[in-house]
């Protein structure tokens, strides 16, 4: 499949400077800054700087540099923010029956409080 990447979502500004962001952590491929909207206690989101849609998009096409830099950066995080002893949960959402908002790959990492079920049984 051919992904088309519109390089005027939110993140991609965020990625080139032209809005704020707060930022959690920073490599060479890989930003992560919190949720403007957070959902939990913490609410961090984890991009990479690379221009994908989606995460299978991400999956299959980043390079493998791409793909160690993201998730080692999503291990730190949550070693850094001591995530592990109470627990916590990712989310990567995709498309318009996973509602995805912003079409640049992010996984949200969602902690600080009992977070419930994994889905609601609509
Ligand atoms: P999704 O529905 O998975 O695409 O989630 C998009 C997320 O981006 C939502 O949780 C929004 O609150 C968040 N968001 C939108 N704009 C910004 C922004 N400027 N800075 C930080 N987070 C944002």
């Amino acid at each position: 499949m051919a992904y088309a990447y519109d390089d005027h979502n939110i993140f991609a500004k965020i990625l080139r400077g032209e809005i704020p962001n707060s930022t959690v952590t920073e490599t060479e491929h890989t930003l992560a800054f919190n949720d403007i909207a957070p959902q939990a206690p913490t609410h961090v989101l984890v991009i990479p700087k690379g221009a994908y849609v989606c995460a299978d998009h991400f999956m299959a096409e980043a390079s493998d540099a791409e793909l160690l830099d993201f998730h080692r950066t999503v291990a730190r995080i949550v070693a850094d923010l001591g995530l592990q002893a109470d627990g916590y949960r990712t989310i990567a959402n995709a498309g318009s029956h996973g509602v995805q908002e912003v079409p640049h790959y992010h996984l949200h990492i969602l902690a600080g409080r009992p977070l419930g079920r994994m889905l609601d049984k609509a």
